[in-house]
């Protein structure tokens, strides 16, 4: 399989931020498999899969079994030629594929496993929160490799990553949106509005920075299956916590989107 593919190597061999976070996926049953989606790739009628393994906490992540990795059988996970062989079957109603996760950036087949869906004649879509800029370079180093569509999660003021587990990330942040801006890929910024104020105009005042002219979308915050159980008993994000956060942004000059 996909293990020793060149591009695999130069993931392999640019460890930096692999010794940071200790953490690529080799792991061959790491997918869950969404058929068919209407929602995750923009315009497109899209098969996603979600990667097992994240490098950030966020409590209110409720991807809790894709962001934990435990050994724990479960038939939802599948390995990535068994994903292919769904999508290949669907290829003629599909027009892209969608890889999120956890962080689909960790897994060392990624190179590979986007040149085999490109060669099915479909587009991908990548969900990443951006932390992994030596894989984007990888990536968008061939053709074959470079997603279609790029969506990069921002979470919070930098200095507050300290919250999701990491060290403040705006160097890897600052450089995979230069990165995607040079690789010229499609793109768009996206941020989850919580409740009680608890991300508020200052992160937005930390993040304008690295938000080019693509759109910034906010989603709001709903409970139930968090990281930290202590998030469920938290209400849902109000329309106007996601409202005053766009209305940060747009008075910045970003371009927000609904
Ligand atoms: S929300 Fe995303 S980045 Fe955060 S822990 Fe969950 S999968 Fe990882």
């Amino acid at each position: 399989m996909i293990a020793n593919s060149p591009a695999n190597n130069e993931i392999t061999e640019a460890t930096s931020y692999e010794k940071q976070y200790s953490l690529v996926m080799d792991i061959n049953n790491l997918l869950v498999l969404r058929k068919t989606s209407l929602v995750d790739y923009p315009g497109k009628v899209a098969a996603a899969l979600f990667f097992r393994g994240c490098n950030l906490r966020c409590p209110w992540c409720q991807n809790r079994e894709l962001a934990l990795t435990s050994n724990t059988p479960n038939k939802a996970f599948i390995s990535p030629d068994q994903a292919l062989r769904h999508i290949e079957k669907r290829r003629a109603v599909l027009g892209g594929v969608v890889l999120s996760g956890g962080e689909p950036t960790l897994y060392r087949g990624l190179p590979a496993l986007i040149t085999r869906i490109k060669a099915l004649g479909l587009l991908v879509k990548l969900d990443t929160n951006g932390t992994t800029p030596y894989v984007l370079e990888t990536l968008f180093s061939q053709r074959e490799t470079t997603p279609d569509y790029i969506a990069l999660d921002l979470k919070l003021a930098p200095a507050r990553y300290t919250i999701l587990g990491a060290k403040n990330p705006t160097a890897q942040l600052t450089e995979s949106v230069a990165l995607i801006h040079a690789a010229g890929v499609d793109h768009e910024f996206r941020s989850l509005a919580l409740p009680y104020g608890f991300f508020t105009d200052n992160d937005i005042e930390a993040l304008a920075p690295l938000v080019d002219d693509a759109p910034w979308f906010f989603r709001r915050f709903q409970p139930g299956n968090c990281l930290d159980p202590a998030w469920d008993e938290f209400p849902a994000a109000q329309e106007k916590d996601s409202a005053l956060l766009a209305r940060k942004a747009s008075q910045l000059g970003k371009r927000v989107s609904a």
